[in-house]
């Protein structure tokens, strides 16, 4: 079965037995296009707020984390999720791949922009 989203992606996926899920294998094989996350991190080490908790203590080695947060849109609304260390190891990147995505398309934007411009003397 192929997928919404770009059939061959879909290869690299499992179902899990449990839910039927679809879930990404570890890493797609070399020379295979890679994943990429949208959104921004925001790595945070928080207070739990429970009385007598580690946390509570003025010292900042005792609050729990990291977590990261990751904040994206969808449709328009900001969505927030908050990822556990291990989770942030499996997509690390697939973030990084998204940034420098968007870097590229940036750079390839500015570039075509500024020939576009000097062609048609747009100035
Ligand atoms: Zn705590």
């Amino acid at each position: 079965m192929v997928g919404a989203h770009g059939g061959t992606l879909w290869r690299w996926c499992d179902r899990t037995r449990r839910t039927g899920r679809r879930r990404p294998r570890s890493r797609p094989p070399s020379g295979a296009p890679a994943f990429a996350l949208p959104g921004t991190l925001v790595e945070r080490r928080i207070r739990c707020g429970k009385p007598g908790c580690r946390c509570a203590a003025d010292d900042p080695a005792g609050l729990h984390g990291p977590y990261y947060q990751w904040t994206r849109k969808v449709n328009g609304k900001t969505v927030t999720r908050l990822l556990s260390a291990a989770q942030m190891e499996r997509y690390r990147d697939w973030f990084a791949n998204a940034r420098r995505i968007r870097d590229l398309t940036g750079e390839l934007e500015a570039l075509s922009l500024e020939i576009a411009a000097s062609t048609e003397d747009w100035g």
